[in-house]
């Protein structure tokens, strides 16, 4: 029998939880000589750029853009509100929420984790009473992950305002977004969240290199009341800048935000309530694959729940060591690369085989996800999977309907 020919020769397929697919007209606003960093058109784009970074994240408040990925957005946030021996409380529902309270605790804070484990939302009762036993007021944040990319569980932010609110706890309500903004819902101000984080390599469709961190008047308040700041991590001077160089404490990432202003550019053409409603039939068309592959054999999805699901990502489980055959297979033969799996078992561990994600946030569209579906199905034929039948009309009937 001779060798079947290897079909990956084309455009590959980057379909993991970040960096996300990118635009060709990002990568090509990049493509240029060194911009002046003193004056000319760098310099006199930054207010719009800042207005619609505002835009996406639905706030009329501040923003401070950091040159670093999402990991200096968690601890520039910090860095402005937190002293030793501060307390923060962290509902965590998967390895983004504990890593952020880990951030703190590094900065010297006393951090109390609610740990709803690896397959359910938070428990706003739960948090309700740790709140309510907090007399003395003295939890100084609440630092929530909307969409945590390890589980895929997405959390309920404005329930979590409203608990906060029912107890009448001041602590500021922190949301980390590196993985749903412009993929989910998210509404900053209307929602009541003090200080949100995000990154520019997710929904934002930009390569990895710049963070940000929106706060309101509240958050500015805590930040104003701080012995001390370190220079670097301010976001003063960034969020009000004067001078060009303040924005950025430094040069600016001159070719990030030529990608970035293309990006938002093409954000605010689509409209944002058209990016998030894209990217919930995308998501519905993978779940209604992920459901019939399900009804036989090991596939399974990690958020039973749809309600608890979010638009960008979906963690996923197979029989050891299946899951990492099926990412090994359909990168090798057709040029579609899945996400691992993410703090659902050890490295070291067989079970670590079992789990893997699929991507869908960024710059994709409808024949892309029906391309990753159908070769999640082609590797799962060939290497002989069990799984149900009919994934694909499934998926095709929420996009196409019928
Ligand atoms: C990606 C991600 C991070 C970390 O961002 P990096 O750019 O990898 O540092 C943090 N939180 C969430 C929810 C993420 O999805």
């Amino acid at each position: 029998m001779s060798t079947p020919p290897n079909l990956a020769h084309g455009r590959s397929y980057l379909a993991i939880p970040g960096p996300s697919v990118m635009p060709d007209a990002v990568l090509q606003a990049m493509h240029r000589a060194a911009p002046n960093i003193y004056a000319g058109e760098l310099v006199n784009m930054m207010p719009d750029l800042v207005a619609d970074l505002k835009r996406v994240a639905r706030t009329k408040h501040h923003v401070a853009m950091y040159t670093g990925n999402g990991h200096a957005a968690w601890e520039a946030s910090l860095a402005n509100i937190i002293q030793p021996g501060d307390k923060v409380l962290v509902p965590a529902t998967g390895r983004f929420g504990i890593g952020w309270g880990e951030t703190a605790r590094l900065l010297g804070a006393e951090v109390e984790t609610i740990d709803f484990g690896k397959q359910s939302p938070m428990d706003m009762a739960r948090i309700e009473e740790v709140l309510r036993a907090d007399k003395s007021h003295e939890i100084k944040a609440v630092l929530a992950v909307h969409v945590d990319t390890s589980t895929s569980i997405r959390n309920d932010i404005a329930a979590l305002r409203k608990t906060l609110d029912s107890v009448g706890h001041p602590a500021l309500l922190m949301a980390d977004c590196i993985a749903s903004l412009g993929c989910d819902r998210f509404e900053m101000d209307a929602w009541g969240v003090d200080i949100m984080v995000t990154g520019c390599q997710k929904g934002l469709m930009v390569p990895p290199g710049m963070s940000f961190v929106f706060f309101n008047d509240k958050a500015e308040a805590a930040r104003a009341k701080m012995p001390r700041v370190s220079w670097y991590w301010d976001w003063t001077p960034r969020a009000h800048a004067e001078e060009f160089f303040q924005y950025h404490a430094g040069t600016a990432p001159t070719h990030h935000l030529y990608g970035l202003r293309t990006a938002l550019d093409m954000i605010h053409a689509e409209g944002i309530e058209n990016v998030w409603a894209r990217h919930g039939v995308l998501a519905r068309a993978v779940w209604a694959a992920c459901d019939v592959w399900s009804t036989t054999g090991s596939f399974a999805m990690n958020v039973k729940d749809p309600a608890y699901r979010s638009n960008a990502v979906t963690s996923l489980r197979l029989q050891s060591p299946d899951a990492t055959a099926l990412r090994d297979w359909v990168e090798q033969q057709l040029g579609l690369t899945l996400g691992i799996g993410l703090g659902m078992a050890t490295p070291g561990d067989p079970a670590w085989h079992g789990f893997f994600r699929l991507g869908h946030m960024g710059h994709v569209n409808g024949q892309m996800i029906m391309g990753m579906l159908g070769g999640i199905e082609a590797g799962m034929r060939a290497l002989k999977i069990e799984h149900g039948t009919g994934a694909l009309d499934a998926a095709a009937e929420v996009i196409g309907g019928g």
